[in-house]
């Protein structure tokens, strides 16, 4: 076997443990100790962002998917600025990223990019979780003030216990961002169950704002199974991408977002 044989079979396997937001999520554990009981074709269920198996109908699909509709904490949601509440006690989170060896995948949802180093931290009020994945939804899956921004970045993070924050970034119509070039040129339009290893390595530094000041929230996966017990952080102010990277994601992805969802009783607070 060849080096570089390998260099795509590992990603591959590191794939089915921690695809996030495809069928086998990050909280693969909590999926796992459910299946004792489910049969193991539960975890292929078929879903999507349209028709018979859109997000009204991912409930309805697998039992593993009850929470999409029964949950009280779910992910997206609109962010009303005159609603967020001040929160002194929150700090802005701390990203310490680096760069990275990292492979990329079409999983039928998305474009996920796999993080296999452990270099790229995020800490939230004193917790430290560590970079994943990150992937892309367009129109953004959040709205701020019942608006979409053009699309929206998740950065998946997982923490020692298990616990998962995602950073959410939002992407606007404008200047390019050079840095992810490096990603879009080795863009897989086709759906595949191997990711393709990108060449050198990649800062994911290189695609928040400057500015790290956030909306924080409890919330959940936004794919299915949904689950919840998620820290969302969403950056305040977002990134440019031009028109041309935004609309070479959209001919793969024309539409990859999960309505927002009842915010209920949850409080969204902000760091400033
Ligand atoms: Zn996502």
């Amino acid at each position: 076997m060849s080096n570089r044989r390998f260099q795509i079979l590992f990603p591959a396997i590191f794939l089915t443990v921690l695809a996030g937001c495809g069928n086998n999520s990050p909280n693969h554990d909590a999926a796992a100790a459910k299946e004792a009981s489910v049969p193991a074709a539960a975890h292929h269920t078929h879903w999507s962002y349209e028709g018979d198996t859109s997000p009204e109908h991912w409930a309805e699909l697998d039992q593993l998917f009850t929470t999409c509709s029964t949950g009280s904490a779910q992910s997206p949601v609109n962010i009303l600025h005159d609603k967020v509440k001040e929160d002194e006690r929150l700090s802005p989170v701390k990203v310490e990223y680096s760069p990275s060896p990292v492979s990329i995948i079409n999983n039928g949802h998305t474009i996920q990019v796999n993080i296999s180093s452990k270099d790229n931290k995020l800490t939230v009020e004193g917790k430290t979780y560590l970079l994943q994945q990150f992937h892309f939804h367009l129109p953004s899956e959040h709205e701020v003030d019942g608006k979409h921004a053009e699309m929206e970045l998740h950065l998946v993070h997982k923490s020692e216990d298990g616990s998962l924050a995602v950073l959410g970034v939002l992407i606007h119509s404008g200047s390019e961002n050079t840095v992810l070039n490096k990603l879009w040129s080795a863009l897989p339009a086709e759906e595949s169950a191997e990711a393709i290893v990108v060449d050198g390595s990649f800062d994911p530094a290189g695609l928040l704002p400057a500015d790290l000041h956030s909306f924080r929230y409890q919330g959940s996966l936004t794919t299915p199974p949904c689950t919840e017990g998620v820290q969302w952080i969403v950056l305040e102010n977002p990134v440019t991408w031009s028109a041309e990277q935004i609309a070479k994601f959209a001919a793969i992805f024309p539409h990859d977002n999960r309505p927002v969802q009842p915010l209920g009783s949850r409080e969204i607070g902000s760091d400033e």
